[in-house]
């Protein structure tokens, strides 16, 4: 979680359905990044945190940059602070497609889920006239790109539609050949971003 708050901010129970927020000594807050208007309960957002209970150095309305959701009902557990997700990204790599903020977790998530494909994705975003045009480029596995050709429409297919009813955005999906796409040693650049190019890359 996030460094500069320190520990006891959050904390796993037995149960581990997400981490409980030590709601006596922190006010929870999850905002929209771009706006810093609370987002809707249990959509994500990046965690804003207030200490109650701090004398010497209060925060106010720290923004944390982490990006987490509140995960619905009561705790098995019984403790009643509410929990929150794993970190799921950070606010610096959020994206906002035709006013919508997509988080690259987002797009990660569905690909894993769909069979057919590989951790290995790109997201490209461009600006087709008044419109961004975002595009997910994804390495199939080699059986379904080399040994089933006609399988390709229907993973894209799928991929699309997982992608739209998940994320709230229509993205254009790529499947690209098995290890096509670059590896970074570290953090990798999933999002290229041609929307502030300008007129260079004409
Ligand atoms: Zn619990």
């Amino acid at each position: 979680l996030s460094e500069i708050m320190g520990p006891g901010v959050a904390g796993e129970c037995l149960e581990r359905r997400g981490m409980h927020v030590s709601e006596d000594h922190f006010l929870m807050e999850i905002v929209d990044p771009a706006t810093g208007d609370p987002v809707a309960e249990g959509e994500v957002g990046e965690l804003v945190l207030t200490t109650l209970t701090k004398e010497a150095f209060p925060m106010i309305r720290f923004r944390t940059g982490d990006l987490t959701r509140v995960l619905p009902g009561p705790c098995p557990c019984g403790r009643t602070f509410r929990r929150i997700s794993r970190i799921l990204g950070r606010t610096d790599d959020m994206l906002i497609i035709r006013g919508t903020n997509v988080f690259p977790s987002q797009i990660e998530a569905v690909i894993l889920e769909v069979e057919g494909t590989t951790p290995h994705y790109r997201v490209v975003v461009e600006r087709a006239g008044a419109l961004d045009e975002a595009t997910v480029e994804v390495e199939a596995t080699e059986t379904v790109f080399f040994d089933r050709i006609g399988e390709h429409q229907s993973l894209v297919e799928r991929l699309k539609k997982r992608l739209a009813s998940e994320l709230g955005v229509a993205f254009r999906v790529r499947l690209v050949e098995p290890k096509s796409l670059e590896r970074a040693e570290g953090k990798v650049k999933r999002v290229m971003d041609k929307r502030e190019m300008g007129k260079r890359e004409e």
